[in-house]
């Protein structure tokens, strides 16, 4: 049933109102919110920003927005996989992205802390573990369901509308009496993952990571299709709780990074025993009576076709972002013609009042940090307390692999390709952490490198770490690659020891010497 107030009592409906809504539509800047099909009945309320998407960046653009005094709301909308999976409010990060993603990892690597733990003197009561699916999945989903309520109430605390609804715009400026000139939408809708449609039985039988972190029973054997982040990623963790895991690459494993770091991290993820089809591409999926997931693939080089039996294959192959139903077109929000994501200059789409942050943005970081920072900042310049505009160069990441890759800067290729192998000097060094030092882990890729460019001073252009803990270790030093350090000024650091870290500011053999970059002794 409808009911109508009128405007004066609008900042009287709550949170806890809307969600009893079935269904809500926001039309402008100054809401205009239908109820039902019958789109004159209505009704408004003056916001000075409107956030479409409540993720990563759409939750710190409203809350910064709010912080500063601005009256705003969020729209959020789920829309549930293939396979009937979905979740509450935080967006990808939190619910199908980062967190259980990482929290899995921590599963594998305490998997392997516990093979460790005998070396070490503890004395388990048996050699072979099990690991239980349900009660890292339920741990998992327990967590996350508290951050998303801790993100109602954060909503809730700081005044700003919630909306559990989908945002679409029906014009630039569909107005219902009294919008204000300058008042701004947020588009932060993120992307979900792609599955091809031109491969008979992927989208029946294929999950996605949106539903890998729910699944009711241990994965089993799982093939997992793509060669980027979330591929490895999840190969890794499931490998690391028991799963037999294949990785099948059409080409080469996580394109944009450095290839002497890719190679350590699948030669590596090869020892874990992961296993990887490469160069190779699926064709059919089918069913079968014994509830196996068949799939022929092929060879991209050979063309010699095979087939694999499976209880889980997971599409990692990118993510395509949730454009097609905002109706862009009608408020002149212009799209890449192929990666269909907002173009925006600044986050400042083609329609002069809308703007858009996050995994939406065209040729920017799919990262979560990356939303969050240009959520904010946008919120600051949207309420003109700050014009500090968002500096997308020399962003740090960190591939959660079994052995984990940090990064910042750019690969020894592409300094090379920039800057010419003359003008590129390379740090480089292969240690054993000392925790692994009297386990019997064989571990012959810990490796840490320095790109640097000797015209500048040998500022260090690229900064590369493959070992435990490599987020923490990265993070501190992409604040001294964005101060500009030089390898001068890293290796002049004092260390802090006995630790993986102090690897980087002990980097003392160059690529152009030809020593041997293998550390030994402290
Ligand atoms: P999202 O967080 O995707 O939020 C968009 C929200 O808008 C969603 O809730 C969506 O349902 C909603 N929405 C969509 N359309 C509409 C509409 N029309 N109306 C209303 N609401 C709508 N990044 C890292 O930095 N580190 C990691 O370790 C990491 N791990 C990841 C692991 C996985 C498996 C995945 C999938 C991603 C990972 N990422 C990681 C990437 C990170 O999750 C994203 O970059 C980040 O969540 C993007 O934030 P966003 O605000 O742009 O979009
Ligand atoms: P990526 O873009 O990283 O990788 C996509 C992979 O799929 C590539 O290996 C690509 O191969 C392959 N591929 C693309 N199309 C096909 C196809 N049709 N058939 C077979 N393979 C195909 O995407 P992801 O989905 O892994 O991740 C999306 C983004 O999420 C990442 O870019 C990252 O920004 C973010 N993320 C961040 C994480 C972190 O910070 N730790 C973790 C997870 C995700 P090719 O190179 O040949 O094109």
């Amino acid at each position: 049933m409808i009911k109508i107030l009128p405007l004066d009592q609008i900042s009287q409906i709550t949170v806890f109102n809307y969600w009893q809504l079935n269904s809500i539509r926001i039309v402008s800047a100054t809401p205009l919110f239908t109820m039902g099909k019958d789109s004159s009945i209505c009704y408004t309320a003056h916001f000075d920003l409107v956030v479409i998407g409540g993720g990563s960046g759409g939750l710190a653009c409203a809350k910064e927005a709010s912080t500063l005094g601005k009256k705003v709301a969020i729209v959020d909308h789920v829309e549930p996989t293939v396979h009937g999976t979905t979740w509450g409010l935080g967006g990808t990060c939190v619910n199908v992205g980062c967190i259980p993603k990482k929290l899995m990892h921590q599963a594998a690597l305490l998997g392997q802390s516990l093979q460790d733990a005998r070396h070490y003197g503890w004395q388990l009561p048996s050699s072979s573990y099990e690991h239980s699916w349900e009660t890292l999945r339920d741990g998992v989903r327990n967590y996350i369901k508290s951050l998303n309520w801790g993100y109602r109430v954060q909503l809730k605390n700081k005044k700003i509308d919630y909306l559990n609804g989908k945002g679409t715009f029906l014009s630039r400026h569909e107005i219902k009496v009294d919008l204000k000139s300058g008042n701004n939408y947020v588009i932060a809708v993120g992307g979900r993952p792609r599955i091809p449609n031109n491969i008979p039985g992927a989208r029946e039988y294929a999950i996605s990571s949106d539903d890998l972190f729910s699944l009711d029973k241990a994965p089993g054997k799982v093939l997992i299709i793509g060669a980027g982040y979330i591929a490895l990623e999840c190969a890794g963790f499931l490998s690391g709780i028991g799963c037999d895991t294949s990785i099948m690459a059409r080409s080469i494993c996580l394109r944009s990074f450095d290839q002497d770091m890719v190679s350590l991290i699948t030669e590596n993820m090869e020892e874990e025993g992961i296993s990887f089809i490469r160069k190779s591409q699926p064709l059919r999926m089918s069913k079968t009576t014994g509830d196996k997931i068949e799939v022929e693939y092929e060879n991209t080089e050979t063309g010699l076709k095979s087939i694999g039996l499976y209880d889980n294959v997971m599409f990692a192959v990118g993510r395509d972002p949730t454009t097609a139903s905002l109706n862009l077109n009608v408020a002149n929000v212009k799209i890449h013609p192929e990666s269909k994501k907002i173009l925006a200059e600044n986050e400042q789409t083609t329609c002069p009042n809308i703007y858009a942050i996050g995994d939406v943005l065209h040729g920017k970081p799919e990262l979560t940090p990356v939303a969050i920072h240009a959520g904010r900042l946008l919120a600051r310049r949207l309420c003109n307390v700050s014009s500090t505009q968002m500096d997308y160069a020399q962003i740090p990441t960190t591939i959660f692999t079994p052995l984990e890759y940090g990064c910042i800067g750019i690969s020894e290729a592409k300094a090379e390709e920039l800057y010419f192998k003359e003008n590129i000097e390379v740090y480089h060094a292969f240690y054993l952490p000392l925790e692994y030092a009297i386990t019997q882990r064989v571990c012959k890729q810990c490796y840490v490198k320095a790109v640097c460019l000797k015209s500048d001073n040998e500022r260090i252009i690229g900064l590369h770490f493959l070992g435990p803990n490599a987020g923490e270790v990265i993070q501190g030093f992409a604040t001294a690659m964005k101060c500009g350090v030089t390898y001068d000024q890293v290796v002049n650091t004092i260390g802090i020891h006995p630790t993986c870290a102090e690897e980087v500011v002990k980097l003392r053999i160059s690529r152009s010497s030809g020593e041997d970059p293998t550390v030994t002794g402290c």
